[in-house]
């Protein structure tokens, strides 16, 4: 007989192995489906400092081994298995991967969410060949180069200004008149000597030859359009959730986050949401793991009411 899991965690991520730990520590049976290797986007972030427990900071994929060890360690399993499909309509939630079916009391939804792609020409025929989508893991690259950023948000801004640290001239791109990110930057960033700014500029394509070369823009005021020569281009316009699979089945909101409060349960019974690809307000790895250590608490709930 196959078995059937007390929890199905879709994501091992912050959220999705916190969750683990919490929910195998509560002698729950416990699987985790991950598609590439645990962390999700913090694996890609060389250091991080908002985390606490680590006086000199960390670097995302060695917390997130750190956080597998530890779930494991109580008996969380982990399948590195790419979920297809998933059909929550009975009481037992059946979840369809590259590496079979695995069937589940309670499924938590730990999926993250993924950087914004602008959509241009070029943009994809470039990544990891000058555009990239993570100043803090790619930033290096441009030491002493000219690169571009594009958008206005906090995301921007604080890549701007690392990168205005590294490179030698940072242009940042963005759509409007004002930027959208916290006052706090706004003055840093105007006092930075190699931060150039276009204003209500879109980018229309990116050019290259073998490696991007530069950028076509085009004022949105003025109508006019100019090229420029840069060397690397970061797109940091935000991050779009991974809820895919669930359009149809999960309650979303108009971006495509799945709606689920601090209780973390969405529309479904026995179906949580935790992390980025929950509606909330600040999506963090603190966030996320405060998320992960609710929805177990939710699933003993549920689970009890089961029996
Ligand atoms: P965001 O706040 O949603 O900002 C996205 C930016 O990209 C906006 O300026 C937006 O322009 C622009 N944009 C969106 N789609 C675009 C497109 N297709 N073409 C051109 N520009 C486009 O995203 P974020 O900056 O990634 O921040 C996400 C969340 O993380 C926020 O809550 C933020 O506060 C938080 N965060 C905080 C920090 C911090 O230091 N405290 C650092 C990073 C992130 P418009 O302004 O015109 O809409």
């Amino acid at each position: 007989m196959e078995k059937i899991y007390d929890v199905v965690i879709i994501g091992g991520g912050p959220g999705g192995y916190t969750s683990a730990l919490y929910c195998a520590r509560a002698g729950l049976s416990t699987m985790v489906l991950e598609k590439l290797s645990a962390g999700g986007q913090m694996a890609l972030t060389s250091q991080i400092d908002n985390y606490p427990g680590f006086e000199e900071g960390i670097d995302g994929f060695s917390l997130a081994e750190k956080m597998e060890q530890g779930a494991e360690r109580f008996g969380a399993e982990t399948e590195l298995a790419e979920v297809l499909s998933v059909d929550f309509s009975n009481d037992i939630k059946i979840v369809e991967s590259s590496e079979g079916t695995f069937k589940a009391k309670t499924v938590i939804i730990a999926t993250g969410a993924v950087p914004r792609e602008l959509g241009v020409p070029g943009e994809k025929e470039l990544v990891g060949r000058g555009v990239g989508y993570c100043a803090t893991c790619d930033g290096m690259f441009y030491r002493n180069k000219t690169v571009m950023v594009v958008g206005g948000g906090n995301t921007a801004a604080a890549d701007a200004m690392t990168l205005s640290r590294i490179c030698e001239k940072v242009i940042l791109v963005h759509r409007r008149d004002s930027l959208r990110a916290t006052k706090v930057y706004h003055k840093q960033l105007e006092e930075t000597e190699n931060i150039e700014f276009y204003w209500n500029t879109t980018v229309s394509e990116f050019l290259y030859e073998k490696k991007l070369t530069g950028a076509k823009l085009h004022n949105v005021k003025t109508g006019e359009d100019t090229e420029i020569s840069v060397d690397g281009a970061f797109i940091s316009i935000g991050r779009k959730p991974a809820s895919e699979l669930f359009e149809g089945i999960l309650d979303m909101d108009e971006a495509g986050y799945i709606v689920a409060d601090e209780s973390t349960r969405t529309n479904i019974p026995g179906v949580f949401a935790i992390g980025d690809v929950r509606t909330k307000a600040l999506r963090q790895v603190v966030t996320a793991v405060a998320d992960g250590a609710t929805a177990s608490h939710y699933i003993e709930e549920y689970l009890a009411h089961q029996i």
